[in-house]
């Protein structure tokens, strides 16, 4: 808590608060416990969310740097804190599908959930509650200036090796990488880097093809009793870092 008392608060998402630094090339980023679906319809807050999807998140990121894959992280700091480079965040999420499910199987019916994607699908969307993110091409990209052409080809370029990198980490906990979700910030002119978080949140982690065991906010998203769902946050901890939660961490 004492590394945020004081600071500027520069920026509150659903889930995240953005705080000033000293050091002005980086910000505090701060996990918040709340839980929130449906553009922020459903809200909830769950004891220990903001530790694990902060760690998670340092966790992942930490594999992307070392595969080249380069990241906002800077430092991890328990259990909820994690100080980032300062980038010019871009209002898109893109989406990179290795099997189908949620919306793409819903606006997309010939797609059956479960099918393998190959290769694997990537997706824009411009990022607006109002309008519920609406799906935007590489040309509205450009033509609301929003990103570069260079910069639409670095975010599919770091997405599908990320993709590459996750999956086969996944793979080899036995786990199915069916889909993700990331953000990218611009650090200098030109140049985006990945930001934002990496954690249940925003992936689809399947245990079966079925997708009836996951390790994700799919059981949030569809009215899974808080406890559960709660549960679920700490099995995912568990799997994807194959470390145990620390007890402090999971009570913050
Ligand atoms: P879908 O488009 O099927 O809803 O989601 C595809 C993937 O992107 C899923 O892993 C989902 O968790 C992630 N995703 C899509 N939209 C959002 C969003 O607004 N916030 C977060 N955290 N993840 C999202």
């Amino acid at each position: 808590m004492s590394i945020i008392k004081g600071r500027q608060l520069i920026a509150e998402g659903k889930t995240k608060r953005v705080y000033l630094h000293d050091d002005p090339d980086k910000v505090i980023l701060y996990f918040k416990n709340d839980i929130t679906a449906l553009d922020g319809l459903k809200h909830d807050v769950i004891t220990g969310k903001g530790y694990i999807n902060a760690y998670i998140t340092k966790y992942l990121f930490e594999k992307l740097e070392k595969a080249g894959i380069p990241t906002q992280l800077v430092e991890y700091v328990f259990p909820n804190i994690i100080i980032a480079k300062k980038i010019q965040m871009l209002p898109l999420e893109v989406v990179c599908r290795n099997i189908a499910a949620g919306h793409l199987v819903k606006r997309l019916p010939f797609f059956k959930t479960g099918q393998q994607l190959n290769p694997p699908v990537v997706e824009f969307f411009y990022k607006s509650d109002e309008l519920h993110d609406p799906m935007v091409n590489e040309y509205h990209i450009q033509a609301l200036r929003v990103a570069s052409e260079r910069e639409i080809s670095q975010m599919k370029d770091y997405t599908l090796k990320a993709n590459l990198v996750l999956k086969d980490f996944f793979a080899k906990r036995g786990l199915i990488f069916v889909d993700f979700k990331i953000e990218f910030g611009r650090l200098t002119a030109d140049n985006v880097i990945i930001g934002d978080e990496l954690n249940g949140d925003s992936m689809r982690l399947w245990a079966t093809l079925d997708g009836r065991r996951a390790f994700d906010k799919d059981g949030y998203r569809s009215g899974d009793a808080l406890e559960r769902v709660r549960e679920t946050y700490i099995e995912a901890f568990k799997v994807i870092t194959g470390e145990e939660p620390l007890k402090e961490g999971l009570e913050s």
